[in-house]
């Protein structure tokens, strides 16, 4: 376990706003190297790491977990020397004012702080009128204070058009320790799952061929799956992300019926409407079940509505591919303290590791 707190903690420490992944491509295939015969990466960043099969006859398996995160990314800059962000993905817009954050500059990273109106200011403001009331800024009343008094000083930083930020945050243990707390969670445990679960199966030869794949720009619209599931044309797609949870006292675990600590998740069914989803492959989702019940790992059955994953957009390439995915239970996702619980990353390595064990050369895929 110490193991894997550690691999959490090098994915989850370094930088990968979507679209500018560059140091965790550099992170993942360095974590990959030594577990699987060659890793390559792509020339838009997808890091493709192979482990051969020994039998031509059995299916290929693709892995794929997403290495970019939520953040943001620099727009406009003010003649006052404030930052003004957009998005680049969905950052939790209730969590990021007060927050450090890095711009990442040609020079090097530069710190900042996204501005929060102070407090104080509520007090003057509602003593001459009803206003003041505390509410999400709109993206474009955001600025990022680097402590520049012109905007010439920003440029002298090295602060560009075009940067992207991420928040400054590292990996700490809550009360229990076995609950873990950081940024960009979603999506580095689930890649810590899958990276771990290839370090356990390094000395191991198997009928398949396995690729595990850390995909860039998930967060952005799937874009690195589309990519390398057409690239590999796998027989079979994995996907590995998060899924959130039912049991705080701000949701309804009727409508997430998945909790913390009771076993990373087998999918059957995700969609956000108007986008796409994942009704996923029965004959994967009854290999995933039995490996996990073989080998006794906890598992919970996940039906969502409001979330995908790299499976969603992976399954509709080339011909079709048959694909499942495995979550792991996140609380507070895409904000800067996001939580997951340690024992579920565990279970997660041994349900994947089991499942690829298990899996036979002559796996039939034929729905009837
Ligand atoms: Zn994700």
């Amino acid at each position: 376990m110490a193991e894997l707190v550690e691999l959490l903690r090098r994915l989850a420490e370094t930088p990968g706003v979507a679209g500018f992944e560059e140091e965790m491509m550099l992170r993942t295939r360095a974590e990959l190297e030594d577990a699987v015969d060659e890793v390559r990466i792509d020339n838009w960043g997808n890091v493709i790491g192979t482990k051969r099969g020994s039998d031509a006859r059995a299916p290929s398996v693709m892995l794929a977990a997403h290495i970019d995160e939520p953040a943001l990314i620099v727009k406009y800059i003010d003649d006052a020397g404030f930052i003004r962000p957009e998005r680049q993905g969905f950052p939790h817009m209730l969590a990021l004012s007060g927050e450090r954050v890095l711009i990442h500059t040609g020079k090097g990273p530069v710190r900042g702080v996204v501005g929060l109106k102070g407090l104080h200011m509520f007090y003057l403001e509602s003593s001459i009128s009803a206003s003041g009331k505390m509410e999400v800024p709109a993206m474009r009343d955001m600025y990022i204070d680097v402590g520049a008094e012109s905007r010439a000083q920003v440029l002298e930083m090295g602060i560009d058009v075009g940067n992207p930020i991420s928040l400054e945050r590292g990996i700490s243990f809550l009360g229990n320790p076995s609950y873990v707390t950081g940024k960009a969670l979603d999506n580095r445990a689930p890649l810590a799952v899958m990276l771990e679960a290839m370090n356990r199966l390094s000395g191991e030869v198997l009928p398949s061929t396995i690729y595990a794949v850390g995909t860039v720009m998930e967060e952005i619209g799937h874009r690195g799956i589309i990519m390398s599931a057409y690239q590999l044309s796998p027989s079979i797609l994995l996907a590995f992300d998060i899924t959130v949870c039912g049991d705080t006292p701000d949701a309804h675990i009727a409508d997430f019926p998945h909790r913390m600590g009771h076993g990373p998740t087998v999918k059957l069914m995700d969609v956000i409407m108007g986008a796409t989803g994942l009704t996923a492959h029965p004959k994967i989702v009854r290999w995933l079940i039995d490996a996990a019940e073989a080998a006794g790992v906890p598992y919970q059955k996940e039906v969502i509505m409001g979330l995908n994953t790299d499976a969603s957009t992976g399954h509709m390439q080339r011909g079709g591919i048959p694909a499942g995915a495995i979550s792991i239970p996140c609380r507070y996702s895409h904000g800067p303290s996001e939580v997951v619980n340690l024992d579920d990353l565990e279970n997660g390595v041994r349900l994947l590791v089991a499942a690829l064990r298990s899996l036979p050369a002559d796996f039939s895929l034929a729905r009837v």
